[in-house]
């Protein structure tokens, strides 16, 4: 045999199985004094809130008046080195979501020294980043094995048409001129293989001995 709830009000002789139920029966009214006082001690509270807050060092920073004070290392744009590229298509491979766009072809450059080979290299004709697809992992830039890609801190690209954020080479190569130099190497380190190179005496022509 069930037991009647505690408030239910109606009595077991008036309720019949079809009898409409009465659904706000357990909804208990608010004191009168709690409605009243709810948006007085609301507003209190805020105050209380502001009076002891207000003498405090404030961490907000007041962007676009102030310009916020990134890391040199911050992860804002990717900058192109246009004379690095060799367009291997590293970078384009390698990249998970397919927004860099690479298009270039091949010329012949002339051998210097007579009797030696003509090489080959690659001239980029089109390197592209889709922003609006990038998630700024930066495995571009790490896997590049020429340092043409670089991180620079600057971040007011915002648009408001997406198919700007599809970034060419000169929009790209203009970034280089935001990123920071590279910090210095620590006491003792090995100079960089790149300036050694560069410092060592031209290699003179050896000539062969005429017969
Ligand atoms: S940062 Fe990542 S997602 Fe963006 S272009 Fe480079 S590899 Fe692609
Ligand atoms: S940016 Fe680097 S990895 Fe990408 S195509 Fe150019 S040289 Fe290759």
């Amino acid at each position: 045999m069930t037991q009647p709830h505690e408030n239910d009000t109606s009595t077991s002789g008036d309720a019949t199985p079809d009898a409409p139920r009465d659904l706000g029966r357990h909804v208990h009214p608010l004191p009168s004094s709690g409605r009243e006082a709810g948006p007085i001690r609301g507003l209190l509270a805020g105050m209380r809130t502001t009076a002891r807050t207000m003498t405090k060092k404030t961490s907000v920073q007041q962007y676009p008046d102030v310009k916020p004070d990134l890391p040199p290392r911050s992860r804002g744009v990717i900058a192109l080195l246009e004379e690095n590229c060799t367009a291997c298509m590293l970078c384009a491979r390698e990249c998970p979501d397919w927004c860099l766009y690479i298009d270039s072809h091949k010329e012949t450059v002339p051998s210097e020294t007579p009797g030696g080979r003509d090489r080959q290299r690659n001239v980029v004709d089109r390197f592209a980043i889709d922003f609006s697809l990038c998630m700024y992992c930066g495995i571009c830039i790490e896997v590049c094995p020429f340092d043409a890609l670089f991180w620079s801190p600057e971040f007011e690209y915002a648009t408001n048409d997406i198919r700007d954020l599809l970034q060419e080479k000169d929009e790209l190569g203009a970034w280089m001129r935001t990123v920071p130099a590279p910090p210095d190497l620590d006491d003792g380190a090995p100079e960089a293989a790149e300036v050694a190179a560069a410092s060592k005496p031209a290699r003179v022509q050896r000539r062969r001995p005429t017969q």
